[in-house]
């Protein structure tokens, strides 16, 4: 199936680490062309160096998503590089447990700005391009918005406004033919998750019972699994699909606990 990216410019927030980094190699590998947006330089050096050496194109902004210039900063970046943006990946975000009772006002804000300003920020400063283009949006969400967790209010509001969001600009946004989706990962092997386990008492052990009750397989999710999807959202191959919360989890977070 071509899902016809060629040529076409999408970017893709933390693009050079973990689930980001799968989902910018599966653009270029589509022969798409990806801009990185993320804090560290040196994985977005890192990224963009094996991309380019691959034969393929893409190149990087150096930004903290949390503060709004930064926001603005990647869309002129992209605009002044390539001249069209055709695809918004909005996918940095990290568990950052910030609870109730743990955290505070401060950090409950904090942790907004983090994980769900950007998201608004970056679709709107997009959009006078993704309305040019009638290119498409996709969000990574996350369980937490739907089954809880304890201890992370910060990044489950985020999540949970994630999801409505996706509803709320698929509606807006039906006027200029731009699509919007979300892609709800569980549980996805990355640098992420390896540091949360890794900050748990046994972690070995903890794993072990996760992976235990991930109904399909009894494994944990690919950052590839997550990249296939979004990349299908992305593509025309999905042109009627809008304001969906697609979960590709092994049947996590539906399927029966006793399985
Ligand atoms: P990851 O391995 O930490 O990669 C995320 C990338 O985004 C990193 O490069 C990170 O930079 C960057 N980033 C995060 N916040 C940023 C900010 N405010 N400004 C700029 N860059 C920022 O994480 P991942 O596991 O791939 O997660 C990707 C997305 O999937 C997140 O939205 C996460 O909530 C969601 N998710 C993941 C899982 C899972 O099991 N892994 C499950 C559900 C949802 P640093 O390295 O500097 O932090």
């Amino acid at each position: 199936m071509d899902l016809n990216l060629a040529n076409k410019v999408y970017i893709v927030t933390g693009g050079a680490k973990g689930i980001g980094a799968a989902i910018s190699k599966t653009i270029v590998a589509e022969q798409g062309i990806v801009v990185i947006a993320g804090r560290n330089k040196k994985d977005n050096q890192a990224m963009v160096d094996e991309i380019v050496k691959s034969g393929a194109r893409a190149s990087y902004v150096t930004a903290e998503l949390s503060k709004v210039e930064a926001c603005e900063e990647v869309i002129d970046f992209t605009i002044e590089k390539y001249g069209q943006i055709d695809g918004l990946v909005n996918n940095a975000g990290k568990n950052d447990g910030v609870g109730l009772e743990s955290g505070t006002p401060e950090k409950f804000f904090q942790s907004l700005h983090e994980n769900l300003g950007h998201y608004y920020n970056l679709a709107h400063f997009a959009l006078p391009h993704l309305k040019k283009s009638q290119g498409n949006i996709v969000n990574i969400g996350s369980k937490v918005a739907v089954t809880g967790q304890g201890n992370t209010s910060g990044y489950a509001a985020s999540k949970g406004a994630v999801n409505a969001l996706t509803r709320e600009w698929a509606v807006e946004l039906l006027p200029y033919n731009i699509r919007v989706n979300t892609v709800l990962p569980a549980e996805v092997w990355t640098p992420l998750y390896e540091n949360w386990i890794n900050s748990l008492p046994n972690p070995e052990e903890k794993l072990a019972q996760i992976v235990a009750k991930i109904p399909l397989g009894k494994r944990m999710t690919t950052a590839e699994e997550i990249a296939d999807m979004t990349v299908f959202l992305l593509s025309s191959r999905s042109s009627h699909t809008t304001g969906q919360i697609i979960f590709v989890d092994g049947g996590y977070s539906h399927l029966d606990r006793s399985l």
